[in-house]
């Protein structure tokens, strides 16, 4: 059966509530709402839903309930619930990458950041650099901040992780400000002093892990010995203390390489093995030593959707072999198509991060955009820095969010207002990664089609939603958003 057109055009907007649709396959209809909420229709009940024929409907009050056909509550409803969707939107940066250091003990093949050698000791931030960062960090408006310390390797410049710490920690009581820490590592120049150290003061930890040693190893170079040995005795030991002391257990993300790609399966079970309960599936982007060696390393979009297919699929057989093992990537979508509040997570929202969600503090103390927008400046494009924090940390703010910078940055990823990206079915869950799309295309306005980072997404929700029309497949996705 086909849509008509006449019969759409006809339809008057007085019952039906604002949705948007696709054709999910030769019988069904996806339908969406800007409330996140979403309904499979069958063809026949679509046409009648697009016809007011609301009594044939058999799914009517559900319909009702979730903000497509509109009854009394609806305004107050769809306001309240948009509302939450878009809470991060009213308060400002709330994670602020701080490099450390430029330095690094690896030189990974595809190292984002594009680290310095371990002998370059001026790209080290000082505690004088630290203490105006920190000092901005607090002045911006949310009550709530991360501080999280990015590439290179922190551990390298340990002691100014410390200050930062502790100063942030004791400037944070005095403003009545939360202030949590998190320390990305490569393990490999972890202690148990420093364990003890950066657990008793809550700074949490996240590690990359590229799968079994075959994997990690490949990508991972750099290194004056066996990184993965290191990094699977730091993994277990870090969840050992964590555990004991009731904290969460620790992150690690993959980097997918071409080479990798067909080793889905070694590297879930080596993640398994180490006693993770997930895998994040991130695909490669193209900064730092990546881009200059991406012909090595990277893959089409169609080979890495086809990668994260088989990966989930292999996920979701081990749930049901009854092990809980999640993927993180596909639980942040699950997360934004069934929770009332949008988890916020930082590559997918709209407007995107980029000036007004997660900021970057380089090691000389410049604020950039974005983490990815100081990548930009390693490889000499100095396009998205935002100001030199030479100033108080209220003048600083005052000058990152009124920057040209921050304006475009937000008109340019707002998918309301971008053709192509604000009709789409997919539109609620979606975020515009416009940095990706400069280096990539030339344009922070980049059409739809051209969009790669666009194409990635809109596969896993299409994956996501196909597996959602099976009650077995349902039950374990709810799980891994605590449903
Ligand atoms: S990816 Fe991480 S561990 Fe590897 S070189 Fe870059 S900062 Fe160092």
């Amino acid at each position: 059966m086909t849509v008509d057109l006449q019969k759409i055009k006809e339809t008057s907007t007085d019952r039906v509530g604002f949705f948007r649709f696709k054709k999910f396959d030769a019988e069904t209809y996806l339908i969406t709402n800007d409330a996140g909420k979403f309904h499979f229709l069958n063809s026949e009940d679509f046409q009648n839903f697009i016809a007011w024929n609301f009594d044939t409907l058999a799914d009517l009050s559900d319909l009702e309930k979730k903000g497509f056909i509109k009854n009394d509550l609806y305004q107050d409803a769809m306001i309240g619930s948009v509302a939450m969707k878009n809470h991060f939107v009213g308060v400002g940066p709330t994670l602020h990458m701080v490099v450390i250091t430029l330095r690094c003990n690896h030189k990974c093949k595809y190292c984002h950041a594009a680290v310095a050698p371990m002998s370059a000791k001026e790209f080290d931030m000082s505690e004088e650099t630290a203490k105006k960062v920190v000092d901005t960090i607090l002045y911006t408006n949310s009550p709530v901040l991360t501080i999280e310390f990015q590439w290179g390797e922190a551990l390298v410049n340990y002691p100014v992780v410390q200050y930062v710490v502790e100063y942030a920690t004791d400037r944070a009581q005095h403003l009545g400000k939360q202030v949590t820490f998190s320390l990305v590592t490569n393990l490999t120049l972890m202690t148990e002093e420093k364990l003890t150290w950066l657990l008793d003061n809550w700074v949490d930890i996240c590690t990359s892990l590229d799968g079994d040693e075959v994997s990690h190893n490949a990508s991972r170079t750099g290194y004056d010995g066996n990184s993965f040995e290191k990094v699977s005795y730091w993994l277990q030991r870090v969840s050992e203390e964590k555990q004991k002391r009731g904290m969460w257990k620790i992150w690690a993300l993959l980097t997918a390489t071409k080479q990798t790609l067909p080793r889905y399966k070694e590297i879930i079970d080596e993640y398994q093995k180490l006693g993770l309960d997930g895998i994040f599936l991130r695909w490669l982007n193209p900064y730092g030593f990546a881009a200059a060696d991406m012909d090595t390393l990277a893959y089409n979009s169609d080979e890495w959707i086809e990668f994260y297919t088989q990966a989930l699929d292999y996920v979701i057989e081990i749930n049901k072999w009854g092990t809980f093992f999640r993927e993180q990537i596909s639980s942040v979508y699950l997360q934004k198509i069934f929770n009332t509040y949008d988890p916020a997570f930082m590559d997918i929202r709209s407007p995107s991060w980029i000036a007004v969600g997660g900021v970057a503090y380089n090691y000389d103390g410049k604020i950039y955009a974005s983490d990815e927008s100081r990548m930009l400046w390693r490889m000499g494009m100095d396009d998205f820095l935002m100001t030199d924090p030479q100033q108080s940390g209220q003048k600083n703010y005052e000058v990152m969010m009124k920057s040209d910078i921050t304006k475009i940055a937000v008109q340019s990823s707002t998918l309301d207002g971008l053709p192509g990206y604000n009709d789409h079915v997919y539109k609620p869950y979606l975020g515009v990664d416009i940095i990706h799309n400069f280096k990539t295309t030339g344009s922070l306005y980049t059409p739809l089609v051209k969009d790669e980072k666009m194409k990635l997404q809109m596969a896993i929700l299409d994956t996501i939603f196909e597996k959602l029309r099976d009650p077995e497949v349902e039950k374990i996705f709810m799980s891994w958003i605590g449903r």
